[in-house]
């Protein structure tokens, strides 16, 4: 293994890409990770040692703070190569400020800006090939952090890594999802941790969207924890509601995550002269727009599947489907998002981010 130090981040070379072992063509989502990752310390209040090595298994004591009480935080983004080879980051700046917010409210503390723009540059060097070209192909980005501290005595660690794990990803055609609007879970809470990438949000999440799965649904659409009457978020996504041709989303909040997809769709609704309203949404509004046909479209909106539309709601053990419009706003989402993701169309908004 040889060492090369550039400016900041020392790196130890694979000897053998193991790209050859992966079909392009097969890929399930976040299995195949790259040749390379990135790790970081926090030691002696200082993160140090940022390396990027070939991906392969940590050591960790089995009392290790992370396994105990949950205290990580992570960040979904994708990297995008164009037909000339060149690749692009959409809106990275978002994920770098908003893993920082969510690790202040799970008292991780903050990674500095130039180790996380030096290792993404890097790491996306290195596996350059492992980004193909071609209408919804990307490499999933996974940066995250945990407390790795030793010992289960419940307060916030003294030691964490930082960590950046890629997985290429295919375009996936995702099948329209049936929901199931909340009755009774929650997501999250007011003054809880519902707008922070907190992991332990998605794996409380795990059980009521498997006892909507056992009813035929796929996901849940999250309601305010305090009377169930709002709709908030579609599974892991922000979700949009088109009732006639005005385009409806909830307002940020404690509640809800301030997702990169939802502020980039809610842009482009504007500029499409689309009618947006941000504001809190009745589930009694729906049902009646779904009622009198005026329900057009739901769909979520998140890095992942970029735009997932929803084709029936089930809300008080009656099943609303919504029929597809000829004219849907998830579509043209989906497609305006990803050119200029993938560098096929102008981007007025400088989301691109060139790697040079
Ligand atoms: C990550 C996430 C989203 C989507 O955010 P993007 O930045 O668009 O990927 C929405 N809701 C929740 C709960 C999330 O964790």
């Amino acid at each position: 293994m040889s060492l090369i130090t550039n400016e900041h981040i020392s790196i130890e070379k694979i000897k053998k890409s193991k790209i050859d072992q992966v079909d392009f063509d097969k890929l399930t989502f976040g299995k195949n990770f790259t040749d390379y990752m990135f790790e970081c310390d926090y030691k002696d209040g200082k993160w140090q040692n940022p390396t990027i090595k070939p991906y392969g298994n940590l050591v960790l004591s089995p009392a290790t703070k992370v396994f105990h009480y949950g205290q990580a935080v992570f960040e979904g983004m994708k990297a995008y190569k164009d037909d000339n080879g060149d690749v692009f980051l959409f809106r990275p700046e978002e994920n770098f400020n908003r893993i920082n917010k969510s690790s202040k409210r799970m008292a991780i503390p903050e990674f500095p800006r130039e180790y996380f723009f030096e290792a993404l540059h890097t790491l996306l060097q290195l596996d350059k090939d492992w980004i193909k070209p071609g209408d919804g192909n990307s490499l999933y980005i996974r940066p995250f952090a945990m407390a790795t501290e030793v010992g289960v005595s419940a307060a916030p660690s003294d030691e964490y890594k930082f960590m950046i794990l890629m997985a290429p990803a295919q375009a996936y055609y995702t099948h329209d999802v049936r929901v199931v609007i909340a009755e009774h879970f929650s997501r999250s809470a007011d003054g809880g941790v519902g707008y922070a990438k907190a992991a332990g949000n998605y794996g409380a999440q795990f059980y009521p969207t498997n006892l909507a799965r056992e009813k035929g649904f796929q996901q849940v659409i999250w309601t305010d924890s305090n009377e169930h009457k709002y709709l908030e978020e579609a599974g892991t996504m922000n979700v949009f509601f088109r009732i006639n041709d005005t385009l409806i989303t909830a307002p940020i909040s404690d509640r809800i995550l301030d997702g990169v997809t939802r502020k980039s769709v809610l842009k482009l609704a504007e500029r499409a002269g689309i009618k947006t309203e941000v504001r809190r949404i009745q589930v009694s509004e729906l049902v009646e727009a779904a009622k009198n046909n005026e329900l057009k479209e739901i769909f979520g909106a998140g890095t992942a599947a970029v735009i997932s539309p929803v084709s029936a709601f089930s809300y008080k053990d009656t099943v609303y489907d919504i029929p597809k419009p000829d004219d849907s706003y998830a579509v043209r989402f989906k497609k305006e998002l990803m050119d200029i993701q993938q560098n096929r169309a102008e981007d007025p908004f400088g989301w691109r981010y060139p790697l040079a």
